[in-house]
């Protein structure tokens, strides 16, 4: 018996053929669809019109959805140039999934949710806070170019590396088609020997820049580095990262935005032009308090601590009051003018739902 037209076209969809929309900016509704494309799924030339009136609506959403992703993930993007598309830039951090045995693939459901949010990245953390050096960083964030059609950037440490190392590094990730790195030293160990091929995140900036063509982004401290003798010291330095080709800054997290100010008023008077981006970490559960602040040397104002002690023995309490505390934070910083949020969001999809309900009209 002959197959009827729809069924033709579930064939082919399956087949790895993909149909979508002829017009642009039509909606998916059945009574516009009477025409589509079928595109080839890896090549996606158009192979042949279909003229049919009862195409099924899903399959057409699904491709309409899949060719927009393949246009954005085709579309070389280095960060820096959303900060002059855009008043404040919105990006997400993630780090690879830590328990023993755990894939990559389990963060997937998270970062699909993330992906909804319309973030302009997300970035993934390599090796920090305890996880094994850089692994499936790369894996991560190729998934949220190629997949989930959101920009990457994948970071990078170079403390103990060699260069040959970071070279395999950025030819794993140019393959995967992953386009910005966040170059960074990485905290040094007392008991590991360290490696001399870079001594600070500025000579890794400075070698990526030099052999090949990514993005690169930098860390700051608006309170500054704890190996600083001070502030300013801090600042300073960030200079070298500015010259070795650093685009755009992404700050530590900090709970008093009166440290993001002051830090900005003094790297612009030291002559860092770069766009700067405010990392906020909301602090949800009671857990993440004495590990977060240990790892980040972030200071605590008065109106946090208080917080943390009401709230300290009712866990949706301090949940809620910690969504809070960031949302207030965030506003305040897009208001007063910051070039971007980078939001920690510990790979929690509710935290940072939650945070984006809270300030998606700034943005
Ligand atoms: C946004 C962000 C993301 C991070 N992600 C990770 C991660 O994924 N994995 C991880 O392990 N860690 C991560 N870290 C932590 C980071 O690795 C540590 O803070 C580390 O101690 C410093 O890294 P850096 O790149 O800032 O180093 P550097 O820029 O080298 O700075 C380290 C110290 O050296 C000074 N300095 C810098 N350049 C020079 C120079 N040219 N000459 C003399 N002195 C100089 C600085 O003032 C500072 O005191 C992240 C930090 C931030 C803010």
């Amino acid at each position: 018996m002959g197959k009827t037209k729809d069924e033709k076209v579930l064939d082919e969809k399956q087949s790895g053929l993909l149909a979508a929309p002829m017009k642009r900016g039509w909606p998916a509704s059945n009574q516009c669809m009477k025409f589509v494309k079928i595109y080839d799924k890896t090549s996606f030339k158009t192979l042949q019109p279909v003229s049919d009136d009862f195409i099924i609506d899903s399959v057409i959403q699904t491709a309409a959805n899949d060719l927009q992703k393949h246009k954005r993930r085709m579309a070389t993007m280095h960060i820096h140039e959303k900060f002059k598309q855009k008043p404040c830039v919105f990006s997400i951090e993630v780090f690879p999934p830590k328990k023993a045995g755990a894939t990559a693939e389990s963060l997937y459901p998270a970062l699909k949710a993330m992906s909804r949010l319309n973030p302009d990245y997300i970035s993934v953390t390599y090796g920090a806070g305890g996880g094994q050096a850089g692994r499936s960083t790369g894996e991560i964030a190729a998934h949220i170019k190629n997949d989930l059609g959101i920009e990457s950037l994948a970071h990078l440490t170079s403390v103990n590396a060699s260069r040959e190392q970071v070279l395999e590094t950025m030819e794993a990730l140019q393959k995967a088609n992953v386009e910005n790195i966040l170059a960074l030293r990485g905290d040094l160990d007392p008991a590991v020997p360290n490696r001399t091929d870079f001594a600070h995140a500025s000579d890794l900036a400075g070698f990526i820049r030099k052999n090949a063509d990514f993005g690169i982004a930098g860390a700051c401290y608006p309170e500054g580095h704890v190996e600083s003798s001070s502030l300013r010291e801090d600042v300073e330095n960030l200079r070298h990262k500015q010259q070795a080709g650093v685009e755009h800054l992404i700050t530590q997290l900090f709970f008093d935005n009166i440290h993001y100010y002051r830090f900005l008023n003094l790297a612009r008077k030291a002559g860092i032009t770069l766009p700067v981006q405010a990392g906020i970490m909301p602090i949800v559960n009671k857990r993440q308090i004495q590990r977060t602040i240990a790892l980040s040397s972030a200071s605590l104002p008065p109106q946090f601590t208080k917080m943390i002690s009401r709230y300290d023995h009712d866990e949706k309490a301090l949940f809620d009051a910690g969504i809070e505390y960031a949302v207030e934070q965030i506003r305040d910083l897009i208001q007063g003018g910051a070039d971007g949020i980078h939001l920690y969001a510990m790979n929690n999809e509710t935290v940072a739902q939650r945070v984006y309900e809270g300030i998606c009209d700034l943005l």
